[in-house]
Formats: structure tokens, C-alpha cells, sequence
């Protein structure tokens, strides 16, 4: 029987799930083996690049460090560099995830190339992107991916006003781009049979839940093709502070009821025509129950400055000390299998940041597991 995707099982958090579908690989991670990660995530950025987002959202991971881009201090990654690594872990891993950590994947000078390479070397592809740079050459190389592979789309937005407040985008027309360039990459797919999977998300905040607003976007997105809606509200952190005001668009408690209520009730009527997927938050991180982080067994993930982190959440200027290695300088497994890294893993998890969704509920479920 084949696996189910990862993204079904991530939207209804269904993590022992996943690990037991991987049975074979957790099971050699917990023996205290070194296998090849199941992912390897890459967050594209290069010093050329004017600015490393199109957008300045409220809530985006990565906000907090980018200061640290100011003055071109960041080199970030050679594009030889990228394409070495795709053909070093080619057979040997699963997929390549597009996407960022305060930078936006597209706005990177060599993308369609990448994402060429991904999927002409039969890797599946996740790309997390805002789309505003989702061009025909962009276009053109993400059709060849199939069922396993996807574009995630943060729209945030069911009207142009709204995606101003929420995202700050650099031009007032980023909202009218988005969606055409989603309405190409569709009609594309439609006339070239690709079998690639569109899904857009869509985080709730005050500025942009309301019915009409809710009703307007899940129409559009219903009649245009899109494969999955994915509402989603943004997670307070505990361990990175934030100006407070930050914090001033998550919902109560109660206003957070009468979006479900609402969308819960579009999501009948739609019935059959799109899947709306509403995540249920963690409204708040909760304290990490677990002493060992098991996330960074099975994937590895390339920070916008080359360097390999543990996870998504530390992949930044900040957590530079927990680097394994520059992918600018050394190949992908030298750094993988290497002594240092082996060592360093063990790391006190009270130097880390929160977690995110994905990475605590793996962390979470392995907790109890014994280390044979
Ligand atoms: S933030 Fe979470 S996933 Fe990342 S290294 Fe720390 S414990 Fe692991």
C-alpha cells in the first residue's frame, strides 16, 4: 500500500503516524546509527539578491533576524553549490524543501534551475513560497513535478487590503500577481497533464477572518483549481521575544471559535469542490516534554548563509554556533558524516528557540524512545 503523504499527515498532525510509515530509518536513528536524512530542506539566498523577502509580515519565522541582512553582510549560497548538493543526496534521500527562513525561495537569482534539478534528478519537491515570483520560468519547472510533489502558496488574504496589512508587501499590486500567477501555474498544469499538487495557505489573524472575506477566497481558489486550502492560526512563541504589538493580531479565544464556526460551515457547502484543511493551532508553544532533539536525525536543513543546521528554527545568524558546516566549502555528506557533527549533536535543547509545529510533534512522539 503506498504511504500516505506527509502533508496529509502533518495538516492533522499525525506524527507517530509518519515515523511509523519510516519505520526502518527512525529505527536505525535510534540505534545511534547515522542514516541519510529523509529530507534535506534549503533555504536559497545569495548576496546579489537586492532584498531577501518581496513581503514584511507580522509573523514571519524568521523576522526577528533580519537585521542580520542589513549591509550585505551574508553571502549566502553559490549556485554550483546547490546543484553539487542535489546530485551528491539524489537516491539516497527523499525530497529537497524549497523554502525560507525570512527570505523568500523565489526572489533567488538561479531558482528555476534549482527546482529544475530537483525534480530532473526524481526528487520529490516541497516549495514554501509567497509566489509573487512565481514567473513563466518558475512555472515552467515546477509542472514537472507529480503527486508527491507540491507548491505551497501563502496568500494570508482574500483581498488586496488585507494582504497589505498582513504581509507589507514592497508593491501594492502583490496581491493581483499572486493570484494570477497561481491561475497560470494551474492552467499550465491543466494543459500539460502534470499531476503537481497546488495548495495555498492561509493564516488567520484579526485583519483578514471574517465571513465574507473567508467565503471570497475559498470561491476563488475552489474555481480556479487549487488542490487544498490550509487555514492555519500564527503560534506565540515563548522563547524568542517579539515587540509586543506583534502579538496584537492573534484572536482570542472566542474569535477564534466563530472563524471555525464559519469555516466549518463553507467548508460544507464546498463540499466536494476543494479540501479546506484547518490546522488546529497550538495557540501557545508549550514547554518541550523531551531532552534530545531526534528531528536533526532525519532531516538537515541548508540556512540561507550555506551552513547546515539542525533544524528549520535555528537555521539563521543567530544559532550560528550550532552549525554543522558551510555547504559553500564542503561537500553535502562530508559535512553529514562527519565527527564534528556526530559530537555536537547532543546538544542542551536549553540554548534553542521554540520549536516549530512539525519539529516538536516529531520531538514529542520520539521522546519515550529508547536509545538501543
Ligand atoms: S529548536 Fe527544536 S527542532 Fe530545532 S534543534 Fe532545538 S529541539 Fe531540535
Amino acid at each position: 500500500m503506498k504511504n500516505k503523504s506527509l502533508v496529509d499527515l502533518r495538516q492533522k498532525g499525525k506524527y507517530l503516524e509518519w515515523i511509523i510509515q519510516e519505520y526502518d530509518h527512525f529505527y536505525e536513528m535510534l540505534k545511534g546509527k547515522n542514516p541519510f536524512p529523509l529530507q534535506v530542506e534549503i533555504h536559497p539566498y545569495h548576496s546579489s539578491q537586492k532584498i531577501p523577502c518581496t513581503n514584511s509580515c507580522v509573523y514571519c519565522t524568521g523576522q526577528a533576524y533580519r537585521e542580520s541582512f542589513r549591509g550585505g553582510n551574508i553571502k549566502g549560497i553559490e549556485p554550483d553549490k546547490i546543484s553539487k548538493l542535489i546530485k551528491d543526496v539524489k537516491s539516497k534521500v527523499k525530497r529537497i524543501v524549497i523554502s525560507g527562513n525570512n527570505t523568500e525561495p523565489l526572489i533567488y537569482p538561479w531558482i528555476a534551475d534549482v527546482l529544475r534539478d530537483v525534480l530532473e534528478n526524481n526528487l520529490d519537491l516541497f516549495l514554501y513560497t509567497n509566489f509573487y515570483k512565481g514567473n513563466n520560468e518558475v512555472r515552467e519547472a515546477l509542472i514537472e513535478g507529480d503527486t508527491d510533489s507540491f507548491v505551497r502558496i501563502s496568500l494570508d488574504a482574500g483581498n488586496s487590503d488585507s494582504y497589505d496589512k498582513v504581509h507589507n508587501p514592497i508593491h501594492k499590486d502583490c496581491f493581483k500577481v499572486v493570484q494570477k500567477n497561481v491561475e497560470d501555474l494551474i492552467t499550465l498544469r491543466e494543459n500539460r497533464r502534470s499531476s503537481l499538487k497546488v495548495y495555498t495557505h492561509y493564516l488567520l489573524t484579526e485583519e483578514n477572518s471574517n465571513k465574507q472575506e473567508l467565503t471570497n477566497f475559498v470561491d476563488w481558489a475552489s474555481d480556479v483549481g487549487v488542490d487544498v486550502v490550509q487555514f492555519c492560526v500564527p503560534q506565540k512563541p515563548i522563547t524568542i521575544e517579539l515587540n509586543p504589538n506583534d502579538y496584537s493580531a492573534i484572536m482570542s479565544e472566542e474569535a477564534y471559535n466563530t472563524v471555525k464556526n464559519d469555516l466549518l460551515e463553507i467548508k460544507e457547502q464546498k463540499d466536494g469542490y476543494i479540501r479546506i484543511a484547518l490546522i488546529e493551532p497550538l495557540r501557545e508553544q508549550k514547554l518541550k516534554p523531551f531532552f534530545r532533539c531526534n528531528v536533526q536525525g532525519i532531516v538537515a536543513v541548508i540556512g540561507y548563509n550555506g551552513l547546515m543546521f539542525p533544524c528549520t528554527s535555528v537555521a539563521s545568524e543567530k544559532f550560528k554556533h550550532m552549525t554543522y558546516g558551510d555547504i559553500n566549502k564542503k561537500d553535502f555528506f562530508d559535512i553529514w558524516n562527519s565527527g564534528e557533527r556526530l559530537k555536537k549533536m547532543n546538544f542542551s535543547l536549553g540554548n534553542c528557540p521554540d520549536c516549530t509545529r512539525a519539529e516538536f510533534g516529531i520531538n514529542e512522539e520520539l521522546r519515550n524512545e529508547i536509545i538501543f
